[in-house]
């Protein structure tokens, strides 16, 4: 009997095993789609250090994010100016609108109207560079300058380096007479550090109202990282998801006094317990339902066997897998809701009892969870407490949907970008932050984030920080992926 048991333990482990095995060797992206051939881009005959001139002359209009009813909007108009200089042919064959009084939507209409067109952003705005901050940039930000290999200056990345890619890509295709059979349109909002209420937003519901389902919508949200943190190697990162964001305000009420006879409860400790009960408050997180486990699989082949098995078999080593990644943000971020308590304001002596407290917790929405959702479940944390109150500080912003990694546009964005940066395995990722693409949901089949450069931290560390930058040989790549993503995707015939 016992030689029974302990065969069928063997059995059952080495079935286990087996499946284990069988699900490592098998957890890999599908093939990559080959339906579109990436054109040869190195052969464009593009002068990048010119280019990274001009660059360096959009740096210099300083188009930070308007705020108040009375800002200068001179930055702005003298910036429309200069594109419509510096790239008149590609002014010459594409209709220019002016939207929300200074973003921008050009339509370079295809031979073909029977071809859904292709939407093309990037944004004029940038955030400021506050003077405290000037000591540590080694040129000053809206100097605009070119120097050891980089163009440097606030908006280098994010986004005037999209922005004058774009239409540098578009200009050295009209320069040689080419026209589109597709549609391409580009739209620059002028707000989207801000939300991009007048920009974008407007310009999706101006293509709405004309019937516009573009094949799909490129912007900035993701590049090619030297080292994914998950192989240690580079890895281009498609954004195809991007999180929503909601900031809940926690309100207590007590009876105020002295402290010197205080009931059980005060506004601070009722506050504390009730922030603690929504801190710890359950949330999913989970490589399915997402872009994670895409990611996972399409860099499968790139990861250690531990991490391959661990992850290829989040059914059996769920626990294990999962405290492994609890200590790491950047993977909790990926797999789900975060919850970031951030402000706490309450009473004005040590000796006196306040008769309210309040806190602010942050919220990063995963595309699993909507703000509803996180709202009834943060209420319900808090139920039991008596006096306590929870609402949104302002309207929450939805997590985006999730675009397909099947569709022919995902292939061409990959398949050029593996021209661009061979070394670089392509993989879906979802975008932490907002951008101006989450506007056009309603107006395109699918929705991706991606700028092809290849960046270090050092990189990204200036994006609305200091010493932001763009290397000449990223702003070659983006025009060049550029012009062969309007040339593959709405140039054939
Ligand atoms: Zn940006």
């Amino acid at each position: 009997m016992v030689r029974l048991i302990v065969a069928a333990i063997a059995l059952g482990l080495a079935t286990l095993v087996g499946f284990a095995g069988y699900r490592t060797a098998t957890f890999t992206a599908p093939p990559p789609p080959t339906e579109i051939a990436a054109p040869e881009t190195s052969a464009y005959a593009i002068d990048t250090n010119a280019a990274a001139d001009r660059l360096a002359q959009a740096i210099r209009f300083r188009t930070v994010s308007l705020v108040a009813e009375t800002d200068d909007r001179t930055p702005f108009q003298q910036f429309h100016a200069w594109m419509l200089a510096t790239y008149p042919n590609f002014h010459a064959v594409a209709r220019r609108e002016l939207v929300g009084e200074l973003s921008l939507l050009y339509t370079w209409e295809g031979s073909d109207p029977a071809q859904p067109p292709i939407v093309m952003l990037a944004h004029q705005d940038v955030v400021p560079a506050p003077d405290v901050t000037r000591a540590d940039w080694r040129t000053d930000p809206f100097i605009g300058t070119v120097r050891d290999g980089a163009v440097w200056g606030r908006g280098a990345t994010d986004d005037k380096g999209s922005l004058v890619g774009l239409l540098e890509a578009a200009e050295f295709l009209a320069v040689q007479g080419r026209r589109p059979t597709r549609t391409i349109m580009f739209a620059f909002g002028h707000d989207e550090e801000i939300g991009g209420g007048e920009g974008a937003v407007r310009i999706a519901a101006l293509l709405a109202e004309r019937g516009v389902r573009a094949w799909f919508v490129i912007d900035e949200g993701m590049a090619a990282l030297e080292r994914h943190p998950l192989t240690g190697g580079p890895a281009s990162m498609i954004g195809i998801a991007e999180k929503g964001g909601a900031t809940l305000r926690v309100r207590a009420v007590a009876q105020p006094g002295h402290s010197s006879m205080p009931p059980p409860e005060t506004a601070v400790s009722l506050l504390a317990e009730a922030v603690d009960r929504i801190h710890a408050m359950p949330i999913q997180r989970s490589l399915e339902g997402g872009p994670a486990l895409a990611m996972m699989r399409a860099l499968a082949p790139e990861l250690s066997l531990t991490n391959r098995v661990a992850i290829s078999n989040e059914w059996l080593l769920g626990p294990v897998l999962r405290q492994r990644l609890q200590s790491s943000p950047p993977a909790m971020a990926l797999m789900g809701t975060t919850v970031a308590p951030t402000m706490m304001n309450a009473g004005v002596r040590p000796n006196v009892m306040p008769a309210e407290a309040e806190a602010m917790i942050n919220f990063r929405l995963h595309p699993r969870d909507t703000s509803e959702d996180i709202l009834r479940r943060a209420r319900q944390a808090v139920a039991h407490l008596e006096g306590v109150t929870v609402e949104w500080a302002e309207p929450p912003r939805e997590a985006s949907g999730i675009s397909s990694t099947t569709s022919s546009s995902y292939a061409l964005i990959a398949a050029l970008s593996r021209e661009i940066l061979p070394e670089a395995p392509v993989a879906p990722g979802l975008v932490i932050a907002g951008t101006d693409s989450r506007h056009y949901a309603d107006v395109a089949e699918n929705v991706y984030r991606f700028q092809p450069m290849l960046v270090a931290q050092e990189d990204l560390d200036g994006i609305h920080g200091n010493n932001e930058r763009l290397t000449i040989d990223n702003l070659d790549r983006m025009i060049r992926f550029y012009i062969g993503l309007m040339e593959a995707g709405a140039m054939q015939q």
